[in-house]
């Protein structure tokens, strides 16, 4: 059997060195390499196309870029490394001095070994992004310069991924896949998502649509709402995966509106997790959640990670690299986001249909009579559901007040509805109890 972190892995290894930017033949290629394991719909929204207060950007794409010597020799060279070139340089071939050159270089001089990552998408710029090392190595002298850049009228590509469940209903999954060489951020969304998908995909037909978006970081999910407000009022739920193949443990945003579904099952599942794990309000700063929670959406999304995004000293570097992933953190990663499929698809509010006193379970073959924990807590996960089950509470909640984990509550319920003791509420809750008289 094939180990999926390894398989993650080796996918994220595999995309590494594909110089993506928010438009751009990278990211087709990314897209093609995904398609060999799911489903993509494409869509290409041409330069110059208004989204919301945005503008869909010229696209860009580099060929090659170096810093070479007099004599020829390339001191820094795009081949090696994309994240040399500062992301969305526009072109410039050109003999410079050291000097002159200096203004368009970007170091970390405390990180002396580590190549930065930077952009510069929305004003006019070129430059080169070096080791402190590499440039300290450059003397004094005249250099040749190049970057084969073009910036033209093209478009922006954004994929989706429809998982259809048995309702229209939506769970939206948001991964960037704009960022070049970098691992963590984001490959490890990107690749996370398609093998989640992919699992999705194999499975019976879930009870909502799980719709997976691989879109630039701020503009693509700006223009992937511009676009689809007809689908906004379906989505009930949705993640944004960001950082998330670390050795760190998880992190988790909480959505705008604070106190959603996706909100408490991910609380839920973090606190049985028996693993450590941060919480965090919503604050405007960080990915795609700041889109989908702007005001006028407010969508109920929140952002799951390992290690924060700006908090760990890879962040944006060339250290963040297939090395700084981890399978087995990928894997888990996995794992967490099918138990989070698992509660939101399965957390139904019922509605006891024989509320008047306890129902007799065992005349019904569902209490289990003898002993033992296991069998125990399947009478109680049904005893909660029963007593609880008055068209109010869900099954996340039942699970809150009672401790009892998640996966025996759904099985329980399923077994008390196949009896007849339970009917799923409607949503205008027009299934509360009759008084008794
Ligand atoms: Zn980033």
């Amino acid at each position: 059997m094939t180990n999926p972190g390894q398989d993650i892995h080796a996918l994220a290894a595999e995309l590494y060195p594909i110089c993506r930017s928010i438009t751009g033949s990278g990211v087709r290629k990314t897209l093609s390499r995904l398609e060999k394991l799911i489903p993509l719909t494409r869509h290409e929204i041409p330069s110059g196309t208004s989204v919301l207060d945005w503008t869909v950007p010229k696209e860009w794409n580099v060929r090659e870029a170096y810093i070479q010597d007099l004599q020829g020799k390339r001191l820094i060279d795009f081949q090696n490394c994309n994240l040399h070139v500062l992301n969305y340089s526009m072109p410039v071939r050109k003999r410079m001095t050291r000097a002159e050159l200096a203004s368009h270089v970007y170091t970390l001089p405390d990180q002396p070994d580590l190549i930065p990552y930077r952009t510069s998408y929305y004003s006019p710029n070129w430059g080169f992004c070096l080791s402190q090392k590499q440039w300290d190595a450059i003397p004094e002298g005249e250099y040749q310069v190049c970057i084969e850049s073009s910036l033209e009228d093209g478009a922006m590509t954004l994929a989706e991924c429809v998982v259809q469940g048995r309702t229209d209903e939506e769970v939206l999954i948001s991964s960037h896949i704009c960022h070049p060489a970098l691992a963590n951020d984001n490959l490890s969304g990107v690749c996370v998502a398609t093998y989640l998908a992919k699992s999705l995909l194999a499975s019976p037909p879930l009870r909502y649509t799980y719709r997976f978006l691989f879109v630039p970081g701020t503009i693509g999910s700006i223009t992937w709402l511009s676009l689809n407000r007809h689908l906004l009022g379906r989505i009930r739920h949705g993640l944004v995966l960001s950082c998330i193949g670390d050795a760190g443990h998880f992190n988790y945003k909480k959505s705008r509106q604070g106190n959603a579904e996706i909100d408490r099952a991910m609380i839920h599942l973090l606190q049985r997790s028996g693993e450590p794990y941060g919480l965090h309000e919503f604050t405007p700063y960080g990915y795609d959640e700041r889109q989908y929670c702007s005001p006028g959406f407010n969508l109920p999304v929140g952002c799951m990670m390992r290690s924060v995004h700006g908090t760990f000293p890879e962040y944006h570097t060339s250290a963040d690299n297939p090395g700084f992933l981890k399978p087995e953190s990928l894997a888990g990663s996995l794992r967490f986001l099918e138990s989070v499929v698992e509660l939101l698809d399965n957390n139904l509010t019922y509605v006891n249909q024989a509320p008047y006193g306890e129902p007799q379970l065992g005349k019904r073959g569902l209490y289990r009579a003898t002993g033992g924990n296991g069998i125990a807590d399947a009478n109680m996960a049904k005893l909660w559901i029963l007593n609880l089950s008055d068209g109010y509470h869900s099954l996340l909640d039942i699970a809150g007040r009672s401790n009892i984990p998640f996966p025996l509550l759904a099985e329980s319920a399923r077994e008390l509805e196949c009896a007849g003791l339970l009917r799923t509420a409607s949503s205008e809750h027009s299934l509360v109890f009759r008084t008794a008289s």
